[in-house]
């Protein structure tokens, strides 16, 4: 086709899109069949076999039943993976559902029972690797620490960079060095494949909560894997036996939003910096984190291509401010979640990071931002009335 590789504001308008001329469609069609006709017992059971053992289905036997595999879904999967840098990718219903399949094929299913994961991670991820649930143990450290603390029985290093809710950056190509023959994953929800491709840099998996920004329009619950296709099985084997499979209509909204993907990031990220500027010198405010802040490893660049469009602020009334913040604010929502077209802010300590370990939990002072694509002034003009109420509700209580 064309020469020079395409860049990824064309990746994310046109992948995935590779058989439309055929069928004679110029929108993702949905298919919602949960089974389809076989042709003969041999060929649609041979096709079973190698679906419910990870592969695809064979050409001449069908696709037999929509819990093994999905067009749509699949098409999505194409596109993510090729805005990803990666060879293929895996879509599960949730973002936990797709790190549940990656701690699954990575440790008990081979026989390995150990995982090293770097503090800090999303609530919900260090719920779900500190409850012992899936039947590994987890030893949590800092970014450092990693070489030190993989064992003989090590399956799976995993990482958030930026890591939620602090915005830490963690180096992805120091903690690959570390982990030598151990896979990394990163969960790459906050910066997106606009901003970070993790595989570049030698991860194993690049995971989304695509709920994030991928959708970003807060309307599907969903998670995908980008990897190699060896790893995709072992993934697909999972999804297919636990039934974790992402639904075609939350597909066909992914795939969509990935069009604007590139468009929605920078202007969220103009609208986050925009912020920052303005919260940093802020008398309620005692600390801004945001990726560009305080970098003195130069990550962005090497590893990020900016910032992205998350922030958290320390606030100098503590928790009786945070609660009137919240409670004051117009144009953002008060919402858990983050990376849609609307802003929303939360208080993680009570709310994503609840379930998180008391030592690791982010401070009572502490809240978080999402910026969306409304105008920066408006945003600002928000949080300065809220932040002003915020300031005389810390008074009160004082
Ligand atoms: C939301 C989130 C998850 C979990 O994804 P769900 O789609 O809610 O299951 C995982 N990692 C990060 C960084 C997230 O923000």
């Amino acid at each position: 086709m064309l020469d020079s590789p395409l860049h990824p504001d064309t990746v994310a308008v046109h992948a995935g899109r590779s058989d439309f001329a055929a069928l004679g469609v110029h929108a993702a069609p949905i298919d919602l069949s949960s089974t389809n006709p076989l042709p003969d017992i041999v060929h649609g059971g041979d096709s079973y076999e190698s679906m419910a053992t990870g592969g695809q289905p064979l050409p001449d036997g069908g696709s037999v039943y929509a819990r093994l595999w999905n067009p749509t879904v699949a098409r999505f999967e194409e596109a993510l993976a090729e805005l990803e840098h990666a060879e293929t990718a895996v879509a599960f219903g949730s973002g936990m559902a797709a790190m549940t399949a990656a701690i699954l094929s990575h440790t008990t299913a081979i026989g390995r029972h150990h995982i090293v994961a770097v503090r800090p991670l999303y609530g919900g991820t260090d719920h779900l690797l500190d409850s012992g649930l899936l039947g590994a143990e987890v030893t949590f450290c800092n970014e450092d620490a990693v070489g030190d603390s993989i064992r003989p029985d090590t399956g799976l290093i995993v990482l958030e960079t930026p890591a939620n809710p602090t915005l830490d950056l963690v180096d992805i190509a120091s903690v690959v060095e570390q982990a030598g023959t151990v896979p990394v994953l990163v969960d790459n929800t906050f910066a997106t494949p606009l901003l970070q491709n993790p595989l570049d840099l030698g991860a194993a998996m690049s995971l989304h909560s695509a709920t994030k920004y991928i959708g970003g329009h807060g309307d599907v619950i969903a998670g995908v894997i980008a990897c190699s296709e060896p790893r995709a099985q072992a993934l697909r084997r999972v999804r297919a036996i636990t039934g974790a499979l992402l639904h075609p209509l939350g597909a066909y909204l992914l795939h969509r939003g990935l069009a604007t993907l590139p468009v929605r990031m920078r202007t969220q990220q103009a609208g986050a910096r925009a912020l920052v500027a303005r919260l940093q010198d802020h008398s309620a405010v005692t600390e801004v984190f945001y990726p560009e802040l305080a970098d003195e490893r130069r990550l962005i660049g090497r590893q990020m291509r900016g910032g992205g469009a998350m922030i958290a602020i320390r606030l100098a009334g503590g928790y009786a401010a945070a609660e009137a913040l919240t409670g004051s604010v117009r144009l953002f929502t008060h919402a858990v979640s983050l990376g849609g077209v609307d802003s929303l802010i939360q208080h993680p300590a009570a709310l994503t990071h609840r379930p998180v370990a008391p030592q690791a939990r982010p401070g009572a002072d502490v809240v978080r931002l999402s910026v969306g694509l409304e105008n920066a002034d408006d945003l600002i003009a928000d949080l300065e009335q809220a932040l002003a109420k915020a300031v005389v509700a810390t008074e009160a209580v004082h």
